[in-house]
């Protein structure tokens, strides 16, 4: 170890180990497609759990082995975990705490795997560096949310030991910017919470990765793009690649139009920028009453909408009818301008249609990045962990607006629906926002093309990747 996938010595074999969840897993793929592609020409191998938590990444993994044979299956096999040491945990954390627990077994498969570098996941990081350093296999870290995270879970552990035990408070995070004690993942103001404790060790294993690799670009989050690599964040950190927005691999190209989802076909239907798009990402469920409350105001802003509701954690879950989650009679007074939906939509084909004129959005990552790429405003409505910091990066960007007092999980109170429709009436009369949308996917899309700084951010990687194998 290390030694190259390629029997003539010239082609790096990338190992990626995404964790659980369809945001991790959703970028994980994208740059696995991106490294096999011509321009880079890696060999790629996924190493997969299954089952997975949720369907959607059962899915999306036989979409992606199916539709790309040059990316590689390697199956990972977890040790026996005892979840009743967590009761009420949530799933995706318990995942996360499994595959940490099983690390010792990644050294027998990475080794006869032949790999050449291993990309590992932030959920994973303090437990995986080790066992790749005993290897003496390079390992790198592709964090998947913002760079402004980033540099969060790098000074958080730091920002805890100068506090002494004391309240989490503002984090300043040197060279990036003040991130308010509001934006702090909820976890992370328990010391003892499991997320807190895996952040706190990722955060601190960090700097013995051989690079990091973050969903971002440069023109985007300048700030904590140029802290992370100018050693203001932390002194010594290792190479920073932005390699963002990585490009959405698309599973249904090529499909005849007649099997088009009836959510495409609707919205082809409708006029540019008309429609309203909501979904608040694969991962949480909303409250009831919140979604009584969204339904009311998504009826009274008097745009056409398309909404994706998610009522459970894990999609497994989701029992409930839509006619009684919304209120009585709702689905047929907006019939033929709201389109609702409980199942998954292909967001990436969503986010391409002319009609779309705004992304309500929870601001999970990826969602940011495809709004990003197809210059979309976004109307930020952050709802758990990293979002509210997400949702900063939206709003400092241009490509869209934070309505800040609006609840977040663990608060207090409903977002009432007469709120709700006139924050939606507004944005979508603002030229403003849309313009300055736009300028960032003309951004975006400097970045990721040849010689722009993501394209050279890969490739840079990729030679990183041949100097040391
Ligand atoms: N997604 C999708 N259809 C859905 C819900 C989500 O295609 O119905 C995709 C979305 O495009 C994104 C990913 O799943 O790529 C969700 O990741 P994100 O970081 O936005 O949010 P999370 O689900 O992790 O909170
Ligand atoms: N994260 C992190 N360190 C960790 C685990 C997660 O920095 O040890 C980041 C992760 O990239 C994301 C955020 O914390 O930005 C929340 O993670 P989670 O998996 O809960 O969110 P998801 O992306 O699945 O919505």
């Amino acid at each position: 170890m290390p030694t190259s996938g390629d029997a003539s010595g010239a082609l790096p074999h990338v190992v990626l180990l995404p964790s659980a969840g369809m945001g991790h897993l959703v970028p994980f793929s994208r740059l696995a497609v991106s490294l096999t592609s011509s321009g880079h020409g890696c060999g790629v191998s996924v190493a997969t759990v299954l089952p997975t938590v949720s369907s959607a990444e059962s899915a999306h993994l036989e979409a992606l082995f199916g539709a790309c044979p040059a990316v590689r299956r390697l199956d990972f096999h977890l040790a026996q975990f005892d979840a009743s040491e967590f009761p009420g945990a949530d799933p995706f954390f318990l995942r996360f705490e499994a595959m940490r627990r099983s690390a010792p077994l990644l050294g027998p498969l990475l080794a006869g795997a032949s790999a050449s570098a291993l990309v590992t996941d932030i959920a994973l990081a303090s437990v995986v560096i080790p066992v790749a350093k005993e290897l003496r296999l390079p390992c790198y870290v592709l964090f998947t949310a913002s760079a402004a995270m980033l540099s969060l879970c790098v000074h958080f552990p730091a920002y805890l030991d100068a506090n002494a035990g004391g309240p989490v408070g503002d984090v300043d995070v040197p060279g990036v910017y003040r991130i308010p004690k509001a934006s702090i993942p909820q976890a992370l103001h328990h010391p003892e919470h499991l997320f807190t404790r895996q952040f706190v060790a990722n955060g601190r294993e960090l700097a013995k990765a051989d690079g990091l690799l973050v969903n971002s670009f440069d023109a985007f989050e300048p700030e904590a793009i140029s802290a992370l690599r100018d050693g203001s964040v932390a002194v010594g950190f290792p190479p920073v690649f932005s390699v963002g927005p990585l490009a959405p691999v698309s599973f249904s190209a090529g499909e005849p139009a007649e099997n088009q989802p009836d959510y495409i076909r609707w919205l082809e239907a409708q006029p540019a920028r008309s429609v309203v798009y909501v979904s608040f990402g694969s991962r949480k469920a909303i409250s009831k009453d919140q979604l009584r409350e969204l339904a009311v105001g998504l009826e009274a802003s008097g745009h056409r909408f398309l909404w994706v509701v998610k009522s459970t954690i894990v999609d497994r879950d989701d029992e409930a009818e839509l006619s009684e989650l919304l209120g009585e009679g709702f689905l047929e007074r907006v019939q033929g301008r709201g389109m609702v939906t409980k199942g998954w939509v292909e967001q990436e084909e969503v986010l391409k249609q002319e009609s779309i004129g705004l992304f309500i959005s929870h601001c999970g990552w990826n969602s940011v990045t495809e709004a990003a790429a197809n210059g979309l405003p976004i109307l930020a409505w952050p709802r758990f962990g990293d979002q509210r910091v997400n949702a900063g990066v939206v709003a400092r960007s241009g490509l869209g607006v934070w309505e800040e007092r609006w609840s977040w999980e663990g608060e207090e109170g409903v977002v009432s629906g007469d709120n709700i429709a006139e924050k939606v009436k507004a944005v979508m009369a603002d030229e403003t926002v849309r313009k300055k949308a736009v300028c960032v996917q003309d951004a975006a899309a400097k970045a990721v093309a040849d010689g722009g700084t993501s394209y050279s951010s890969v490739a840079q990687f990729v030679q990183q990747c041949r100097d040391l194998s």
